[in-house]
This record gives structure tokens, sequence and C-alpha cells, in this order.
């Protein structure tokens, strides 16, 4: 059996992951010259922890381990201290927060012997044919294969080449994402700052040299315009009045705005995921938003569950229609959680959706741990 996988993300690798333990030939095609890393932290719990454990068994090694949070004002001066443990208690024992770059790294280790990669190439038409589907590329190649699965994210060409235009639903809101080399000047060692103000949130994470980064994301009802004037200008009147660790990590933006991740905000929503032999995973199928805190996670459940239905049957659409109806639930419920989080502030994670939680200063009290923690995971 041989599978295209459009997009090499983490939908789109850790399906060739899967698809390629149990057998399958895999050609990866990603637009990017080269593999995108960055972005911030995720964390997986539930069945993305279930999904990354049987995946890639040694991502463990990478898990950013216990760091302390500071909820700081707008100068920069800490407002509430959470300890590194109450954000372990929060997330229980089976969750592990590792930077997006490096879930996607471990995901490439383990798939780079197996599978065919093709970078700065796309999609460009698909055409279904009897027993096959034939995949044009970008590079003038036509490729045949068992499966086509569009794991390129939320604005996905394969998702328009087979299903069309509308199925994003734009949310007014704008995020942005890049790693710092350094220490950012403002920020405690092993600590993360979070400003959350009305609208808006700011993020500078000090794990020490190469392992700091910081996460934007704010209000806005002119996206595409903001997009339009790029992260240094946007993120700038954004964020620019902000102290603490904020000014130190635009400074390192201005320096290198095409290493920032940077994008409007939007959820896709649509009645299948496949048709015939395509099939969209990941953001690509069902984004989320970063409101939720489990994209990463449902792109590696996602794709692990669809491995685990295409053993389990010979005939592929009947494999991706029994996927789709196991999956759903657990996507609609999170996207209707995203909806309702992102009316109260723009977490950068799935700690930070709890986090904002008023509920945060009540967790020091004794026997409310357990609380907590079904708070948290939800
Ligand atoms: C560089 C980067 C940084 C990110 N940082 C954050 C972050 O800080 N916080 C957060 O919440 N989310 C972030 N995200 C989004 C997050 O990774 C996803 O929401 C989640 O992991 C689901 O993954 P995915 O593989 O479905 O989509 P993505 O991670 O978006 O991966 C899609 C892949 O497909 C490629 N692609 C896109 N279009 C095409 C095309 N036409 N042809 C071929 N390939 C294509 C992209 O280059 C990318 O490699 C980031 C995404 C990227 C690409």
């Amino acid at each position: 059996m041989r599978a295209v996988i459009v997009g090499a993300g983490v939908a789109g690798l850790a399906a060739a992951v899967r698809l390629g333990r149990d057998g399958w030939e895999t050609l990866v095609v990603e637009q990017a010259p080269a593999r995108r890393s960055g972005g911030y932290l995720v964390n997986l719990l539930g069945p993305g922890f279930d999904a990354a454990e049987r995946l890639l068994p040694g991502l463990a090694a990478r898990d950013l381990g216990l760091f302390t949070t500071v909820l700081v004002r707008a100068d920069g001066r800490p407002k509430l201290t959470v300890p590194a443990e109450l954000a372990a208690a929060a997330l229980g024992k089976r969750a592990i927060t590792v930077f997006r770059g490096d879930l996607e790294s471990a995901l490439f280790a383990e798939v780079r012997p197996c599978a065919d990669f093709r970078f700065g190439t796309t999609v460009t038409a698909v055409t279904q044919e009897e027993n096959a589907v034939r995949v044009t590329l970008s590079d003038g190649t036509v490729e045949h294969a068992d499966l086509l699965i569009g794991a390129d994210g939320v604005h996905s060409a394969t998702r328009t080449a087979v299903f069309g235009d509308g199925w994003r639903v734009p949310l007014p809101y704008v995020v942005g994402a890049v790693d710092l080399p350094g220490p950012p000047a403002g920020v405690p060692e092993r600590s993360g700052t979070t400003f959350i103000g009305p609208g808006r949130t700011a993020a500078v994470i000090n794990l020490g040299p190469q392992r700091s980064s910081a996460f934007f994301a704010y209000r806005s009802e002119t996206p595409r315009s903001d997009l339009d004037r790029g992260p240094v200008d946007a993120l700038g009147a954004a964020f620019g009045d902000l102290g603490g660790g904020v000014p130190d990590a635009l400074r390192h933006l201005a320096l290198h705005p095409g290493a920032a991740y940077f994008d409007a905000v939007s959820q896709v929503v649509m009645p299948r995921w496949s048709a015939g032999r395509v099939v969209l995973l990941g953001d690509a199928a069902w984004c989320v938003t970063l409101f939720a805190g489990h994209g990463a996670g449902l792109a590696l459940a996602g794709a692990d569950q669809l491995g685990a239905a295409l053993s389990a049957h010979d005939d592929v659409p009947a494999a991706l229609a029994g996927w789709e109806r196991a999956l759903r639930p657990e996507v609609t419920r999170r996207q209707a959680l995203a909806r309702r989080g992102m009316r109260q502030y723009a977490p950068p994670n799935r700690f930070h959706v709890w986090l904002g939680d008023v509920t945060v200063r009540a967790v020091t009290l004794p026997g409310i741990r357990t609380l907590v923690r079904r708070a948290a995971t939800r």
C-alpha cells in the first residue's frame, strides 16, 4: 500500500510514522523548502499523550518538565506565581509538555529512514480513479497511491483541490510565536511569564539558551490586514507597551521576522473529512485552534487512529469512514470549548486555559487537587 502525505507538520509526520510502521510506503510532500520548526509549547494529554507514547516512545526525554509560571502585570511585575508542582498537579501524570518544534523533530527523526520526502513541493490536482488516487504535484510529477492524506494545515491546498473552498471559519484573533536564542531579559530562569489582558496574551518562557520562546495572541477585527502588516509591525503595535520579557522577545522578532509563526486564527468545520481515497488530517480537517489547547494532540491521535482503522479494514474508504465516526465527537467537543474559551482571553496552551480560570486562586486549599485536575484535563 502506498500513501502520499501532503504536509510535514505534526499530523503529516505522525501519519508517516504510523503508516510506515504498518508496512505502507509513504511519500511526504512539503511546500516549505526545508522542514519548518519553531512554535511555542504544546501540552500532550489524554488521547494525544497516548498516541505520543505509541508513536514516539523517546519523546519523554524532550519533556520540558516542571517550571514556574508567573502571571504578570502589563509592566512585567508579578501578579501571581504558580509553582511548578501545581502545573504538574493540574495536568496529571499522563501529560507531557514539549516545544512544538521538538515534537516535529522527534517525528521526523523517527520517520526519516523509511519515508520519502519532497520539499518545496505541493499538490496541484487530484483525480480519483477506480482503485487509486492520482496526485499531480507542483514539480510536474504525477503520483499514484492507495491513499492521499491532506495534512497541510489550516490553509490546506488538498482540501481546496478536493472539497472546494469555504470550510474555514475565521475568528477575530491573530497569533504569533517565535523561538528565542537566549534567555529573555526580565524572565526568571526556568520560568514562564504570562500577561493576560483583555483580548490579548503574551507569554515568554525562559528555559535557557535555545530553549526559550515567546507567544502572542490578540483579538483583531481585521486579521487579514494585520497579516499583511507582518509580525514585526502587528505584534509591535499590539504588545509594544508591555514590560517584562516582552521587549526582548519583540527585539529578537524584529531581527528574525521570517522565523516567526504568524497567522490568523480560524477553525475548520467540515461535514466529511474524506472523499473516496482522500482524507484530511489535523488542522486541514478540523483545526480546533490554539484556544482548545489540543491541536497537536489531536493531530497525533488522529494519525495514530487512522493507521489503526486502515489496518483493520481492507477497504480504504470504509476505513476512513469508521475512523471519522470514532474521532468526530472529540473534535466537535474541542471546537466548542475553544469558541467558549476564546471569549475570555487568548491562552497559549492547555495549561493556561485552565490557569485563566478564576479557580486558580483556590487550588492551594487542601483536597482540591482532584477537582483541579478534572478541570485542567477537560
Ligand atoms: C512553523 C509553525 C509553528 C507553529 N507554532 C504554533 C504555536 O506556537 N502554537 C500553536 O498553537 N500552534 C502552532 N502551530 C500550529 C500547530 O502546529 C498545529 O495547530 C497542530 O500541531 C496541528 O498540526 P498540523 O500538522 O495539522 O498542521 P501544521 O502544524 O500547520 O502543519 C502543516 C504543514 O503543512 C505544510 N503545508 C501547508 N500548506 C501546504 C501545501 N499547500 N503543500 C504542502 N505542504 C503544505 C506546512 O508548511 C506545515 O509544515 C504552528 C504551525 C507551524 C507550521
